[in-house]
């Protein structure tokens, strides 16, 4: 499904101008524009060949473009722009300027919600994929491990490009967790802002806070599917590791004195780094979500 703010338009410019300025080809200004009426003979850049000729003026070229309504830069790029590629399909619901307009559809967590869309598939280590058209996908990690990690200070990219296991090594408290999704996929891309404000992509780990954008072969897809689960399987695994988080804290630690319990018995956000790092090894490989760390 192509974005909604992906639009067409028929634009002109002037062939001979010194500068290429597409112009919305509205019928509104059709009186107002000289190179469509006898007036251009008068204009600067016609070349003399062309001052005896009919309008419109011969420079004048017409094109079928498309553009973004929500940027807030009109950039008309052509028709066939294999640029457009994110507008014209599924992607475009991890475009920036689409989140920016409509963040109400995938609002920021709040409180104590381990939510799961509906539209997303989920692995058992707390990662969600969106598997979209074509093979392409985006995938990051779910509220439970967005909320362990909500703490991170730096985010590092372990695999960039190419045929991996997507992985992201989360730096929390001085201690680094390593997060590892579990099927190998082709990364094209990872999310930009990961690097530069991870606390921010870790609050809305279903949209701005995507990982990786990547695509997966035919054979690659009908494998990862049997590992993945639907959204209220998600939900349900995710609220039993919180209870195993809060009951292994309880455990091992006297009454009264467990560490970071929020308000209503659910763990605090930003955990990992709440805890020593030994102990937040261990409770993070506990709970399964396939993240491994080491001491800085
Ligand atoms: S740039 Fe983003 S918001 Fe604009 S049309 Fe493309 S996907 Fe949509």
């Amino acid at each position: 499904m192509q974005c909604p703010f992906l639009k067409e338009a028929r634009v002109r410019w002037c062939r001979a101008a010194g500068i290429r300025k597409p112009i919305p080809d509205t019928r509104s200004d059709d009186a107002a524009c000289r190179c469509l009426s006898e007036a251009f003979r008068d204009c600067p850049w016609v070349s003399p060949e062309f001052r005896r000729a009919a309008p419109p003026c011969p420079h004048l070229e017409h094109a079928l473009v498309q553009y973004c309504e929500a940027s807030p830069l009109t950039r008309f790029v052509p028709f066939s722009e294999p640029l457009l590629t994110r507008c014209g399909s599924d992607a475009h619901k991890y475009c920036d300027f689409y989140l920016d307009i409509l963040r109400a559809a995938r609002p920021p967590l709040q409180g104590h919600e381990f939510a799961a869309p509906e539209d997303l598939l989920y692995t058992r280590n707390h990662w969600w994929i969106d598997l979209q058209e074509q093979g392409l996908c985006h995938l990051g990690v779910d509220a439970f491990l967005a909320r362990l990690l909500s703490g991170v200070e730096r985010a590092g990219i372990l695999t960039p490009r190419g045929a991996a296991f997507p992985a992201v090594v989360f730096t929390c408290g001085g201690t680094d967790f390593t997060a590892t999704f579990p099927a190998r996929l082709r990364i094209e891309a990872v999310n930009p802002h990961l690097r530069l404000d991870p606390r921010r992509t870790l609050r809305e780990p279903y949209s701005a806070g995507w990982l990786f954008r990547g695509s997966l072969a035919e054979d690659q897809t009908a494998v990862l599917k049997t590992l993945l689960v639907s959204a209220s399987e998600a939900r349900r695994l995710m609220e039993e590791d919180a209870r195993m988080v809060n009951e292994t804290l309880q455990s091992r630690h006297p009454a009264g004195a467990v560490p970071a319990m929020a308000d209503g018995g659910l763990f605090e956000e930003g955990l990992l780094g709440l805890l020593e790092p030994e102990e937040a090894l261990r409770l993070l490989s506990e709970t399964g979500s396939a993240a491994a760390g080491r001491r800085r």
